[in-house]
């Protein structure tokens, strides 16, 4: 996947050896062994995450709910430093190949709509940083280690976000049924007979 050279490697330690935020360093060091490599993907889906917390004001602990619109890289971070997983449910990747996330604090009882917050990097504000701009819009191609630091020194200040309003699913009661065809037994959404496999 994210293949490096020992030179990138070392570069990569060089740059985040200028790293002085010490909650960000321990971030990334967890990122890091989970991911495989502190791709430019990754580190903006931290970046996206700390917004998110301080926006939304997320204690530790606490659980968050994202939808992330890309599945490359980004939906990392959320799964480690934040709990959020494909698993638990707390993740979601609708896959828009967008560099953007909403995301939401769990709703109390009986409350079907929250706020939320939607980040994206935006392009307006990468113009500003002519390398990143052009990753960005795939126009030229950098490895990460060049892109890395320019989004460590830009830091917040090519996202942009909003308040969304967010529809809690309601839960339903599960209903398991046997399929009609391959006689397997599968998690019905409606009142479907074949499972999804033999449907395709
Ligand atoms: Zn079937």
């Amino acid at each position: 996947m994210h293949k490096n050279s020992d030179e990138e490697k070392h570069r990569m330690e060089t740059i985040l050896g200028q790293v002085k935020d010490p909650e960000l360093i321990s971030q990334i060091e967890k990122v890091v062994p989970f991911h495989g490599f502190l791709t430019s993907g990754a580190l903006i889906g931290i970046q996206m995450l700390n917004i998110a917390k301080r926006e939304l004001e997320v204690q530790d602990g606490e659980r968050i709910y994202v939808t992330c619109e890309t599945k490359s890289c980004m939906p990392d971070p959320f799964q480690i430093l934040a709990g959020a997983t494909i698993g638990n449910n707390g993740l979601k990747i609708h896959n828009l190949g967008k560099m953007a996330v909403t995301i939401n604090k769990q709703a109390p009882e009986g409350v079907y709509s929250i706020k939320g917050l939607r980040i994206i990097l935006d392009p307006e504000k990468t113009k500003a940083y002519p390398k990143l701009h052009a990753w960005y819009l795939n126009t030229e191609k950098f490895p990460h280690v060049e892109i890395v630091p320019i989004l460590l020194d830009a830091g917040e200040k090519v996202y942009s976000w909003k308040s969304v309003d967010i529809e809690v699913p309601v839960r339903r009661k599960k209903r398991i049924q046997c399929c009609k065809n391959c006689g397997e037994m599968f998690t019905q959404y409606d009142n479907e007979l074949l499972c999804g496999g033999c449907t395709e």
